[in-house]
C-alpha cells in the first residue's frame, strides 16, 4: 500500500474529458479545474457534461477526485472589491464540486497583501464562515493548501493553517492539502527519516493528521527555505528521491491521493516517468 498516485489533468473540452486522459496514464487519483482557472466568471456546468462526467467516473474507476480552485480567488484580501469577487467565486467552486460529486476543493489560504498575517487569517475565517452559512447543504470539504510563503501569502507554517481552521465554525467542512514543494520551500525538511518524522510530528501536533486529505507531489527547483514556488520533476529537484521515499512509505498516508503538479508534455511521458519514479521508491 502507498499513496493513490495521480496528476492534475486538463479539463479542456469539458470536465468529463479529464477522466479518459487520466485513464490513459492509469491514474488512481486525479485533480482538475472545474472552470477556467484564470477567469472570474464561468458559465454553469451543463447537465449533459455533468452526466457524461459521472459516467466517465464510473467507467474509468477513477473515484479519488479533487478540484483546485481559481488562482484569482483571495479570501484573505483586505480589499472589498477583491473580496466581493472572491466570495461568490469560491461559493461557485464549491457548488460545482457538489454537482460533480467531488468531495475535496483545494485552495490556497490567500494573501494578506499588506494588512498583516493576523488580519489576513481573520478575514479568511470570516469569508469561509460566510460562504458556509450561505450554502448549508454543500458537502464539499475545502482543503487549505500549505504554501511556499512567497510574498504575503498565508499558509507558510502549519500554525497559520491551524489558526484558520480554528476560526471555521463548522470544522467538518475543512481539511488540508500538503504540497511537498511548498513545505520544503517554506522550511520544513524531510529528506532524512529523522527529519521526516519530526516534520510529520509537527503536522500531527499542530494540525492533526486526520485533517490531511490530499498530498501534492512536486519536487522543488528552488532551494530549501527559499519561499519560492517552482515545481520540478520527482527526483530532479532540490528535494530529491529520499524526500519522496519518506512520503510513499508512510503507512498513515495509504490511499490518500498523491497528485503531481509537474510540467506536462503532450504525450504524457513526464507524468508516466514521475509516477514510475514514485512507485519505484515504495518498499516491497
Ligand atoms: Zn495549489
Ligand atoms: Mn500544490
Ligand atoms: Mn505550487
Amino acid at each position: 500500500m502507498t499513496l493513490a498516485f495521480g496528476s492534475h489533468m486538463s479539463a479542456s473540452g469539458g470536465v468529463d474529458k479529464a477522466l479518459a486522459r487520466g485513464e490513459e496514464l492509469s491514474l488512481e487519483s486525479l485533480q482538475l479545474f472545474s472552470k477556467n482557472e484564470r477567469q472570474w466568471q464561468a458559465s454553469p456546468l451543463d447537465p449533459e457534461t455533468v452526466q457524461r462526467f459521472h459516467e466517465e467516473v464510473a467507467r474509468t474507476g477513477i473515484t479519488k477526485l479533487v478540484v483546485h480552485d481559481s488562482y484569482l480567488i483571495n479570501l484573505a484580501s483586505p480589499k472589498p472589491d477583491i473580496l466581493g469577487k472572491s466570495i461568490p467565486a469560491f461559493a461557485d467552486e464549491l457548488d460545482r464540486c457538489d454537482i460533480l460529486g467531488i468531495p475535496h476543493l483545494v485552495t490556497h489560504p490567500g494573501a494578506h497583501t499588506g494588512s498583516g498575517v493576523e488580519a489576513g487569517i481573520a478575514q479568511f475565517g470570516r469569508s469561509l464562515n460566510e460562504i458556509h452559512a450561505s450554502m448549508p447543504e454543500s458537502k464539499t470539504v475545502t482543503l487549505l493548501e500549505t504554501t511556499a510563503g512567497q510574498g504575503t501569502t498565508l499558509g507558510r507554517t502549519f500554525e497559520e493553517i491551524a489558526a484558520i481552521i480554528d476560526l471555521v465554525d463548522d470544522k467538518s467542512r475543512v481539511g488540508v492539502c500538503l504540497d511537498t514543494c511548498h513545505i520544503f520551500a517554506a522550511g520544513y525538511d524531510y529528506r532524512t527519516p529523522e527529519q521526516y518524522a519530526a516534520t510529520m510530528a509537527q503536522f500531527e501536533s499542530v494540525i492533526g493528521l486526520d485533517r490531511l486529505k490530499v498530498i501534492h507531489l512536486n519536487d522543488s527547483k528552488q532551494p530549501f527555505g527559499s519561499n519560492k514556488d517552482r515545481h520540478d520533476h520527482i527526483g530532479d529537484g532540490e528535494i530529491g528521491l529520499e524526500g519522496f521515499r519518506q512520503f510513499v512509505n508512510d503507512p498513515r498516508l495509504d490511499g490518500i491521493p498523491g497528485i503531481l503538479e509537474t510540467e506536462k508534455d503532450n504525450a504524457g511521458e513526464n507524468d508516466r516517468r514521475n509516477i514510475a519514479t514514485l512507485k519505484g521508491l515504495v518498499a516491497r
